[in-house]
């Protein structure tokens, strides 16, 4: 038939429960403290002051939170808050007590500027946001009413603004909160992405998408025994991954999640050694970082048990040389998109890891596939290449106010189109091989063509402009702009690349310009990419 089923199967106890009116956060709450852990268990710890949350501190936290939201800020059903932080021991207790009192959650990137934060608060209709301090000057032109994280800065202006804090500490014990009747197909957050063209859109993720990921995360806990595992978050709890992962799926497996602001190399060896870290989820970056630093890293990794790489293509020749570096180290990679709540791929056993080290893993319980011939649209046997299709409980909704973005992305039976190419071998292990989508990756972060080309037709001398990734070792790929200047400009490149970067969070920063004549497009007026990309191969060969 040309669909590929998922060839693990999630056992009797590992079902992914589908009550109609079961909701993300009373799926979560209702999982802590794990069968046979208790309460004392720690949950969160901050790895630059120490600081711990158990289990039973978290809920109350929650509770606390929820009901100030509620009952103070007046947060409803169908209502939705913007998250803006880097992460932190709070942002779990923030995400689930917005769910709990029936909101919808957007996050976004702390990087982003002002005019892309308050493009998203527009477009999401968001009501109330929660904002670090060092943010808030990125909301308050939407007018948002917004509420602190935490008050500890000297910015006496932010003085009279409650914080998360602080209402956690007043509504101690917390007021009761009225049953909030939610559905698991209600839009439980809505995070953005280009998908396979255009600019960012607000992928509206389901109760019903989150419990699915969550119980398809216990049920990979389970299979790769990391039950007990000590687990290092610096993946962006904003985007999916570390939302899925750490916010959401691991609180549901009782682990002890050791949380970073942000990535930074030299804080996450300290990290590893000082909380003796066993199992890191990350991205290629972070991989070449520890390959590359090989020799001073090497014994103060003996904690370490397993790693993942994610979010963007690990390459072959790295995850070899990883595997020789750091011999008892497991190391999987796995796939997924925003759209598919962060899952699609992943690798049950190291001894199949190994052995494929450039697979993706196979599909997780729940997922089919189809391999669609981009030029027939025929569904291909193994071996073949072509985009892969998926379908299974986790897939988003739809794009938040964009039926047409929906009906381009999931077609009428529900599959799903990642504008990923890749193939199965036969014995079910998927291989990524390129992205035909316009998205650009840089460090594993979204990079939207269609955007950078907005702004750089914005520019007064320039007549026309594309934007294509090139492939970066270090980054994976930046962004490189093709720009046909008015007659009679001098514009340089440096003036392209400034006149970008005052405009856009710097991962999104053009990092190379070429001048041309003219950009190929189709009679449709389609920016013909693929021209480009063999250009600016056959420039950079000559280079
Ligand atoms: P995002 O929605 O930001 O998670 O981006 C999803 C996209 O990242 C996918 O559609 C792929 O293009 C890319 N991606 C994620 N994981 C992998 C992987 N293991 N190998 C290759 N590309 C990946």
């Amino acid at each position: 038939t040309g669909i590929y089923h998922s060839l693990v199967k999630l056992g009797d106890h590992q079902k992914i429960p589908t009550r109609p009116d079961l909701d993300t956060a009373t799926f979560v709450l209702s999982q802590f403290p794990h069968a046979n852990q208790s309460e004392s268990q720690i949950a969160l710890v901050d790895a630059a002051t120490g600081r711990r949350v158990t289990y039973a501190q978290l809920r109350r936290s929650i509770r606390s939170l929820a009901s100030a939201l509620y009952h103070t800020h007046g947060v409803r059903k169908g209502d939705v808050v913007f998250v803006l932080s880097p992460n932190s021991l709070l942002y779990p207790t923030i995400c689930l007590a917005v769910l709990s009192v029936g909101a919808a959650l957007t996050t976004a990137n702390p990087l982003n500027t002002a005019s892309e934060i308050g493009k998203q608060v527009h477009d999401s209709g968001a009501k109330l946001a929660i904002s670090a301090p060092e943010e808030l000057h990125k909301l308050s032109p939407t007018g948002v009413p917004t509420i602190l994280t935490s008050r500890k800065s000297n910015n006496h202006n932010l003085q009279h603004l409650p914080s998360v804090e602080e209402l956690i500490e007043c509504c101690d014990p917390p007021l009761e909160l009225p049953r909030v009747a939610q559905a698991q197909s209600d839009t439980a957050a809505i995070l953005y992405s280009s998908g396979t063209t255009g600019t960012s859109k607000g992928v509206m993720l389901t109760h019903a998408n989150f419990i699915a990921i969550m119980t398809l995360l216990r049920w990979s806990a389970d299979v790769t025994s990391a039950n007990n595992d000590v687990f290092l978050c610096f993946i962006p709890m904003f985007h999916i991954y570390g939302l899925a992962f750490f916010v959401l799926g691991l609180l549901c497996v009782g682990t002890t999640t050791v949380v970073m602001q942000k990535f930074d190399f030299q804080a996450m060896l300290h990290a590893i050694k000082a909380h003796k870290v066993s199992n890191i989820p990350a991205v290629p970056p972070v991989i070449l970082g520890l390959v590359k630093h090989a020799g001073e890293v090497g014994s103060g990794l003996s904690s370490l048990r397993r790693v993942s790489s994610g979010a963007a293509p690990l390459s072959k020749q790295v995850a070899g040389e990883f595997r020789r570096r750091f011999p008892w180290v497991e190391l999987r990679q796995g796939y997924g998109l925003t759209e598919s709540c962060g899952a699609a791929t992943y690798f049950v056993s190291d001894k199949d890891a190994k052995a494929r080290s450039d697979s993706s893993g196979m599909l997780v319980p729940s997922f089919c596939a189809k391999v669609v011939d981009i030029e027939t649209g025929k569904a291909l046997p193994p071996y073949g290449e072509g985009e892969l299709w998926l379908k299974s409980p986790t897939i988003m909704k739809g794009y938040l106010g964009n039926v047409e973005a929906t009906a381009a992305t999931i077609d009428s039976d529900g599959w799903l189109r990642t504008g990923d190419l890749c193939n199965f071998d036969g014995d079910g292990f998927v291989y990524i091989v390129d992205r035909i989508k316009e998205l650009i990756k840089h460090n594993g972060y979204q990079v939207a063509p269609a955007e950078l080309e907005a702004i750089l037709l914005s520019h007064p001398t320039i007549l026309d402009a594309a934007v294509i990734p090139v492939e970066d070792e270090e980054a994976g790929q930046i962004p490189m702009a093709y720009v046909v200047r008015a007659a009679g400009s001098e514009l340089n490149e440096d003036e392209v690349i400034q006149f970008v970067a005052g405009q856009v969070a710097p991962y999104k920063k053009v990092r190379r310009v070429g001048f041309t004549i003219a950009i190929p497009r189709s009679a449709a007026g389609k920016i013909l990419r693929k021209e480009l990309l063999s250009q600016s191969k056959h420039q950079l060969v000559s280079k």
